[in-house]
């Protein structure tokens, strides 16, 4: 069905949902929560504690003051619920004013924090008391969103869109609610039935049952996955651009300012021997961040140029395709190779754009960098005889198809920052070979770590000050983006602004997320990147790839809604320089077990053992929000998190 037959939604709002790929009620009902927020009961003010996610139902006993501190704006008023008194704020929302009455009676939900001894709300959200007897004990989705379109907005469409479709009946084929998994599968595992899964992720009756309704569609996910892998086969195809070893390699290594690892050495060997082999290349390489991935792609891709064959590297993102284009321009200066890189980006247009897709015809360049902007239609390659794809995770399956429609069979060498499990890999990558880099280069120090809670918070800023002073950069990373969604969670938009408030005037704040337009974005990183901003407020976008080796503290608010697994992928983003590196992570809610789970951190460097060792820790009601790997690939399951489910897809798959 098109969304617009749903209730409730016309051309305007289709619009919107159409910039979160959703025209139909499949799309919809396949746009699972990002995760769920479970409103306690209400609590008198007294029994607050600092820290905590709480409710209280109170009257307004003071008109809104308004209040300007250099660019923020701080609207305040006092509240009582007969059982004591606290303070409500908000920031930068002035008109806010006119909504507030004294004597009104409501609820406010928020973190609470304290100023003084009083308690205190900073931006809670404000509802009817009715409102909020509906919403007390139950857990509520929350779903990205987009500029126009909230989450409880994308909720009740979605609740439409599931009541329109189990009254047009889920049993048959063309229903979105059809159960395609064989009725065997299904009774073998104990999984809930397709619609019962989606009506419970998205509405959730009891914790079991959301647990039950994950477990089948991450189910579902690694089974299609799996049999798609199977279809396309594992035979090996005959290398059509067998390579000969060249000098240029052997001198750009005894050139490098550092001694290759014994790992990375092993793994060019590797690939020399499957560049000069009968058999086409399919390698995966993984390696933890920061151990020196890039150089080994650079040295497969001199060896591919030295042979006289087009070279292509494509990076996940605009600005990370424009820092490998920098590196390897700077590395053929310096060393004198043979290089003549181009790079093509989806923001290159018009004649810009035409002549470099010109000389990457004629072969005028012979290494061409860039997004997937590589792959679209119009460019074409006079003889492209390796592609390397960095940081991505989608097993080069996309890429071999784009490459298969163009009639090319270059070697593929794909680079992954989230190692995993040689069993798991081979199950995930088909065929793949798989090679590791295990261990870091030498001489880098430990990044320090620490675990806080919020009273740590002015020797935090303190920490941050002193870096900045030294000369080096922060990131400083928060769960969301501004503060719609989930309450009483830090977001960059607001807490960016407070930064520049509380920290010297002459620290520069920028901001970094990813409902910011992709050239803003890249702009913003590249002032990051170049110096020219110290202090990057952003949320997890900063994930990946970009080596910003001056930056020497990530800290990370919220730090316990973070899987450790990513925190350990933020954590590379520092200690990238002989320089001192450390690592901040704040619990706003702190707890003895959130303590415990992000103390594994600082035991362990390895990020599968991370990952491992915090599933152990968390109890199942745990899962949800919680994402271990940043891949892409998979929507709901992650490869983490269930490598049980990939072990029965695997063995289902392979019985049918
Ligand atoms: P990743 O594996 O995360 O892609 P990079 O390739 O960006 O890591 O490498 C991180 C940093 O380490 C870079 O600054 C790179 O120059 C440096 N590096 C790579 N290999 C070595 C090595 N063998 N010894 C010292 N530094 C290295
Ligand atoms: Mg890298």
């Amino acid at each position: 069905m098109n969304i617009t037959s749903i209730k409730g939604i016309g051309e305007k709002t289709a619009a919107l949902f159409d910039k979160l790929n959703i025209a139909d009620t499949g799309d919809l009902l396949k746009f699972f929560p990002m995760e769920y927020d479970l409103f306690g009961e209400i609590v008198t003010i007294d029994k607050l504690k600092e820290g905590e996610t709480a409710a209280v139902k109170v009257y307004i006993t003071s008109n809104p003051l308004v209040r300007r501190i250099r660019s923020l704006s701080i609207l305040s008023f006092n509240v009582s619920d007969g059982h004591g008194e606290m303070n409500i704020v908000y920031f930068n929302a002035p008109y806010l004013r006119n909504s507030i009455k004294q004597g009104e009676e409501c609820v406010f939900r928020g973190r609470v924090t304290k100023r003084g001894n009083r308690f205190s709300f900073n931006n809670p959200r404000k509802y009817k008391i009715e409102d909020y007897m509906k919403l007390a004990g139950t857990r509520q989705p929350i779903y990205h969103t987009t500029k126009g379109l909230s989450s409880s907005a994308i909720q009740k469409a979605v609740r439409n869109a599931y009541e329109a479709e189990i009254m047009g009946g889920a049993e048959y084929p063309s229903s979105p609610l059809y159960d395609t998994l064989p009725s065997d599968i299904i009774e073998k595992r104990g999984l809930m039935t397709y619609s019962e899964a989606i009506r419970n992720i998205h509405m959730p009756g009891d914790d079991e049952m959301l647990i039950r309704a994950r477990t089948r569609l991450a189910y579902q996910e690694f089974y299609e996955y799996i049999l798609n892998m199977s279809r396309l086969g594992t035979h090996k195809e005959k290398n059509p651009h067998p390579m000969i070893e060249v000098s240029d390699t052997v001198r750009l290594i005894e050139k490098l300012p550092y001694k290759l690892t014994p790992d990375q050495l092993e793994v060019w060997n590797t690939i020399k021997n499957d560049l000069t082999s009968d058999i086409r290349m399919m390698r995966l390489v993984q390696g933890d961040v920061g151990s020196g991935k890039t150089i080994v792609a650079i040295l497969a891709l001199l060896m591919c140029v030295s042979n006289g064959f087009q070279g292509a590297l494509m990076a996940p993102t605009e600005v990370l395709a424009m820092q490998h284009f920098e590196t390897v321009s700077g590395m053929t200066k310096e060393y004198g190779l043979p290089f003549n890189p181009v790079l093509l980006t989806g923001q290159i247009k018009g004649k810009a754009r035409n002549e470099i897709l010109e000389s990457v015809r004629t072969g005028e360049v012979n290494l061409i960098i860039g997004t997937h902007a590589l792959f679209q239609s119009g460019v074409d390659y006079k003889d492209l005889g390796l592609v390397v794809t960095d940081e991505q995770h989608r097993f080069g399956v996309l890429q071999r198809e784009a490459f298969a429609e163009k009639g090319i069979k270059p070697a593929v060498l794909i680079m992954s920052a989230t190692p995993i499990p040689r069993t798991l890999a081979m199950i995930l990558y088909g065929d793949l070979e798989v090679s590791t880099i295990h261990t870091m280069p030498e001489g880098r120090m430990p990044i320090k770590n620490c675990v806080v809670d919020t009273s740590y918070r002015p020797t935090a800023y303190k920490f941050v000050t002193d870096q900045v002073n030294a000369g080096n950069q922060v990131y400083i990373i928060c769960p969301q983006v501004d503060s719609g969604e989930l309450v009483g969670v830090e977001n960059v938009t607001e807490y960016s602004e407070e930064l520049k408030a509380t920290l010297p005037a002459s620290i520069r704040i920028g901001m970094l997320h990813g409902q910011m337009a992709p050239a803003k974005r890249d702009q913003v990183m590249d002032e990051f990147a170049r110096g020219n901003i110290d202090v990057l407020v952003a949320t997890t976008v900063v994930e990946v790839g970009v080596n910003v080796p001056n930056a020497t503290l990530m800290y990370v608010e919220n730090a316990e809604r973070f899987g450790l697994a990513q925190l350990h992928q933020l954590r590379g983003r520092v200690g990238r320089s002989d320089k001192q590196s450390y690592c901040i992570f704040m619990m706003n809610e702190a707890s003895d077990r959130a303590k415990e789970r992000l103390e594994i951190l600082s035991n362990s460097n390895d990020g599968f053992e991370i990952a491992s060792e915090d599933m152990r820790l968390r109890g199942p009601g745990d899962i949800f929000g919680i994402r271990q790997s940043g891949d892409v690939i998979f929507s709901i399951g992650d490869i983490y998190q269930d490598s049980e489910l990939i072990l029965w897809a695997k063995e289902d798959v392979g019985q049918i």
